[in-house]
């Protein structure tokens, strides 16, 4: 048995030159500035909106790291130099916080957009939406808590009918389509939408997908009472499992609202119901497909030995690992390498619209202990290694 090693950065940075390398590095490192990290995405959009000549600065550098272009088009090469090295990308438009009907109805059209490339090209093997794309917050809140007044009832129609559309074009084009996961308190009506459309479409294979977020301390209970839904009702489950982006939010609402926090207390608690959950999926894979979307090695090498010890295909279609573009190379290109399914959220948008995307991966990227260490460590190895290989 082979396991899989996320060490080689050969492997990983096959796809970067030296000079997409050190400018990594470089960006990378702009990330310990605690305070351009904190402002820079609000001074860039004020910046945009002064009408500055800052986009084509923006766009050479954190854009060109974590987006793959500013429309579908533009993502093709990013998408095809990933699909060299077996990586497959997930088209994600990006676009965040603005909440009026126009918008609502142009990301319905883009989202369709993503399914028609999905449906024409390999290197698209999923499509992904928000729900919060396509409709307001307020009323996924309201339709959570059982507070919907007549208007707002009209208003749900009108989302439920853009998520069936959104689900039938997957359907009739053959696309898996994964749903992204929010905050808990508009989580229980995108479940229950979820959860119907994957009963009316999830019947012989698996196209529609739920995501669980792993810190949540219900959500292990929550998988298993669907695995017990979807036996007794005879259908399939597919499911994209996460940590969750949510943390701090989360934890401040529930104190606000004097709630018990829905999040695990600890790091260990949420990497153990992630494991769990993984597993249960795993076992269950007869009628769960599993999509790990996770930058974790030790959960991404659990999995791929999950698959290796049950002589389980590695190209098996019930599995896939995915991680963001721009983030965790060195597992996304190893597990490739080795024969198993890996794709990338590869977010796409016009520059002003993605800033929130991009100064959340900033944030992530901020703090030493955690990603911005793996990342720069991982870069700096694979330059000297190139530099010594000379
Ligand atoms: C392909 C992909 C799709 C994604 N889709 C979604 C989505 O739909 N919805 C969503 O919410 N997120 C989504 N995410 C983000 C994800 O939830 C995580 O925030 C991110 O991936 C970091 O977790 P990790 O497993 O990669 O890595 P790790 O570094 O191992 O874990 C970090 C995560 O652990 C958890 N954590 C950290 N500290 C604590 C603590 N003290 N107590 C409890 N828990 C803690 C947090 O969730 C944190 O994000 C997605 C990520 C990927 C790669």
């Amino acid at each position: 048995m082979t396991k899989v090693s996320f060490d080689n950065t050969e492997v990983a940075f096959k796809h970067k030159t030296d000079a997409e390398l050190k400018q990594a590095k470089w960006l990378f490192s702009v990330f310990n500035y605690k305070a351009l990290v904190r402002f820079g995405p609000d001074l860039t959009s004020f910046g945009l909106k002064l009408g500055l000549p800052i986009k084509g600065l923006v766009k050479k550098t954190i854009f060109k790291q974590f987006c793959g272009g500013e429309t579908i088009e533009e993502c093709n090469q990013a998408a095809e130099e990933l699909m060299n090295s077996g990586v497959g990308s997930i088209l994600d438009y990006s676009v965040e916080g603005v909440e009026d009907e126009a918008t609502f109805s142009e990301n319905l059209k883009e989202i369709k957009r993503t399914i028609i490339a999905a449906a024409t090209e390999d290197k698209y093997p999923f499509a992904v939406f928000k729900c919060t794309g396509i409709g307001k917050f307020d009323i996924f809140q309201k339709a959570s808590e059982n507070t919907l007044s007549q208007a707002d009832q009209i208003s749900l129609e009108n989302i439920k009918t853009k998520l069936y559309d959104i689900a039938q074009t997957a359907v009739d084009n053959n696309v898996r389509l994964l749903i992204d996961a929010e905050e808990t308190w508009i989580q229980p009506i995108i479940d229950e939408l979820v959860m119907e459309l994957m009963e009316k479409h999830n019947q012989d294979k698996v196209l529609i997908y739920n995501t669980l977020q792993m810190y949540r301390v219900d959500r292990l209970d929550y998988l298993n009472s669907t695995i017990a839904i979807a036996r007794q009702k005879g259908f399939q489950l597919g499911y994209k499992l996460v940590r969750g982006a949510y943390m701090e939010k989360e934890r401040e609402r529930a104190e606000d609202k004097g709630y018990p926090d829905p999040i695990q207390p600890n790091k260990e608690s949420t990497d153990r119901d992630f494991n769990a959950a993984l597993t249960e999926c795993f076992n269950n894979r007869d009628i769960v497909a599993t999509c790990l979307g996770t930058h974790n090695e030790e959960s991404s090498k659990l999995l791929a030995d999950l698959m290796n010890t049950e002589n389980v295909s590695l190209n098996d279609s019930r599995f896939w690992f995915a991680q963001l573009y721009g983030m965790s190379d060195n597992i996304s290109f190893n597990l490739a390498n080795s024969g198993y399914n890996v794709a990338k959220y590869l977010p796409y948008g016009p520059v002003s619209a993605v800033l929130p995307y991009l100064g959340r991966r900033a944030q992530e990227n901020s703090s030493v202990a955690g990603q911005v260490g793996r990342e720069m460590s991982l870069i700096v190895k694979e330059l000297r290694r190139r530099k010594t290989a000379d």
